[in-house]
């Protein structure tokens, strides 16, 4: 399904974030940025050590104690077929009144406009933090697809942006939800 805001494409797809050409991708990391499973795992077992490399002189240089939740950071995408990987820290689900929405929102909103910084115009995104983190992810739909339209219609510069939902029922929630805020 595809939608354009402001001139620029969002498409709802469902595969694999790896396998995406689109000049950044942006993978669900944790704090440490030091590699995890879900996503995380997917993108530095496929775009090798250099990916790696790069997240441990972000910690050593920019954020010693971890990267804050809702920021974000830009390493090469290796030998993964996007230029550059954007690692964002989306937040654990804690039930709603902990700020979550907020926090998921600035992942996405700080993702973006570190992409744009970069010259990057074409983008793909997991579904950050419905998975290990737990955020239901019809609330995380609507967060997610709020914070980009809304980023969006106050920038300039991206061409397209991806989300890249890795079940059909995920594709689905995002698709009801997309079609309700248009
Ligand atoms: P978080 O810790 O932010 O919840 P996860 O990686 O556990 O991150 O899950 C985020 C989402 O990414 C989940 O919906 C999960 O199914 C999905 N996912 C896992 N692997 C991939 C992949 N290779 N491509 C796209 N999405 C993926």
């Amino acid at each position: 399904m595809d939608a354009i805001i402001n001139k620029t494409k969002i498409v709802l797809l469902s595969g694999d974030i790896t396998e995406q050409e689109t000049e950044a991708i942006v993978n669900a990391a944790n704090p440490t940025l030091m590699g995890g499973g879900g996503v995380d795992g997917a993108i530095h077992s496929k775009g090798g050590p250099e990916i790696l490399g790069e997240c441990k002189l972000i910690r050593q240089t920019l954020w010693p104690g971890g990267i804050a939740t809702g920021e974000a950071v830009a390493t090469t995408g290796g030998r993964l077929k996007a230029k550059k990987v954007i690692h964002t820290v989306g937040p654990v689900w804690g039930g709603g009144d902990k700020g979550e929405d907020r926090l998921l929102s600035n992942a996405y909103k700080n993702s973006l406009a570190l992409a744009v910084e970069m010259g990057i115009k074409t983008i793909s995104f997991p579904s950050i933090s419905t998975g290990a983190y737990g955020y239901p992810v019809e609330k995380a739909s609507r967060i997610a697809l709020r914070a980009v339209m809304d980023f969006l219609g106050n920038n300039e510069g991206i061409r397209e942006v991806r989300f890249v939902l890795h079940s059909s029922h995920d594709l689905r929630t995002y698709e009801k939800t997309l079609t309700e805020l248009m």
